[in-house]
């Protein structure tokens, strides 16, 4: 009996092997690891979003032939527009509008994964492209938005949403993973005013996306097609991917203009957009569009703030109103940058409730209408009898001073008529600089 059960053993284990050589060679399929186990993988499948309903009906689906690679982006806006963007469309350079279907999947910073487009169709995600000899890569690859900015961080949860999307579609696909690649290692550009060639650096979305936060290890050590001559290197991005030394791309000076961190280093292709906005640290706003003729590429100050896809935002970034309000397109992430969850970042919620940044666990996580003050300190209660002059001193009617009449009203100082008219309870804050 122990013969037979041994010799069984032993002859299953043949057969397997030969079976899995046998296939393995018919279709060369890498050997796909699972880094998650099969119950988390199966709770995010269950946990997806279907958002497919909202696609486009002028998107047409065309079939994919073949996935050889999985593209993560940044979508470089908040989780609405980010949905409304690739389901719905968004506005060309030459004011057409597209007809969505820019991802197949989309990944919220609380991790929620939605479903834009099933899988087996061709996503326009990753426009002009090559990868190792291969153009287009849309036709060939799955495309996933990780909402939010590649000058931002990535969240620890959408880390873990797209880790285990991608183990799953690596067992589907049979993809190892050295075909999960960024969109700005992918895109090119055609020759323009820095380049005379094809060139990487056309886009930058999830250029901070780090592989191995999503359970990927091997990848590729340099650009096949800067190798090969049939593009040339990014500067930045090279280092970022294929440097020595480990080096992610540095956030500290995020959309920031600095001598090493130029308008083509944060916004890529669409450094002299209509859509892109600069704001220099004067105050003074001008839209991508409007530096050559104003100011000249080489004339941005250091310390200007570049804001991407701001349509019909401008006046609202122009303003020099100290309270800002979250919409679609600003968010809080577009005021505050890295200050959003300090203790000197003050929200305002629609609800009347107040937070400071601190008690924030992500600036996406902010409904619109939220007002926001950066760089306060405070409240400072007005009790009885006490006057505005006794908190604020000579600056109480500054435009700086903010006034929080309750239950919901939000006033800056030069707005307030009648000081002695201040209901009880309100609450003063004043800028820390
Ligand atoms: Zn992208």
């Amino acid at each position: 009996m122990k013969f037979m059960r041994d010799f069984s053993n032993f002859y299953n284990k043949r057969f397997i092997w030969a079976i899995s050589l046998f296939f393995g060679f018919i279709f060369n399929l890498p050997q796909v690891s699972f880094a998650y186990p099969l119950k988390e993988r199966r709770s995010l499948q269950r946990s997806i979003m279907d958002y497919r309903s909202r696609l486009n009906p002028g998107y047409e689906k065309v079939r994919r032939k073949k996935t050889k690679y999985i593209i993560v982006h940044t979508s470089e806006l908040g989780l609405k527009m980010t949905l409304r963007v690739v389901s719905k469309g968004k506005r060309l350079r030459n004011g057409r509008r597209t007809h969505g279907g820019h991802a197949h999947y989309v990944i919220a910073r609380n991790g929620r994964t939605y479903r834009v487009l099933d899988k087996k169709y061709v996503a326009d995600h990753a426009g002009l492209s090559m990868w190792n000899g291969e153009t287009d890569i849309s036709n060939i690859s799955i495309g996933i938005e990780l909402v939010g900015y590649h000058y931002g961080s990535i969240t620890e949860s959408q880390y873990r949403s797209v880790g285990i999307l991608i183990n799953i579609l690596q067992g589907v696909y049979g993809l190892d993973d050295r075909a999960v690649l960024t969109h700005s290692q992918v895109a090119y550009g055609k020759p323009n005013r820095w380049f005379r060639k094809n060139q990487r650096g056309r886009k930058r979305c999830a250029s901070n996306f780090i592989r191995e936060k999503a359970g990927l290890e091997a990848t590729w050590s340099y650009d096949p097609d800067v190798r090969s001559g049939r593009l040339l290197a990014d500067l930045q991005l090279s280092k970022i991917y294929y440097g020595r030394r480990k080096y992610y791309a540095k956030t500290d000076d995020g959309n920031v203009i600095t001598q090493s961190n130029t308008a083509w280093s944060i916004a890529g292709e669409d450094y002299d957009s209509r859509t892109t906005v600069y704001k220099f640290p004067d105050g003074h706003v001008y839209a991508g569009d409007q530096i050559s003729g104003k100011i000249g590429w080489d004339r941005i100050p250091v310390k200007t703030v570049v804001l991407l896809n701001q349509e019909n935002s401008i006046s609202l970034i122009k303003s020099h109103d100290p309270i800002k309000t979250i919409s679609d397109r600003l968010t809080a992430w577009s005021f505050a940058g890295q200050a959003y969850d300090l203790k000197t970042t003050i929200y305002f919620l629609p609800s009347g409730r107040i937070k400071v940044g601190s008690m924030i666990s992500d600036w996406d996580d902010l409904p619109a209408k939220t007002k926001l003050i950066v760089g306060y300190r405070g409240p400072y209660k007005l009790d009885n009898g006490q006057s505005a002059y006794e908190i604020a001193g000579l600056k109480y009617k500054d435009r700086k001073t903010i006034y929080y009449l309750p239950p919901k009203k939000l006033l800056a100082g030069d707005k307030i008529n009648d000081f002695k008219g201040l209901p009880k309870g309100t609450l003063i804050f004043l800028p820390t600089t």
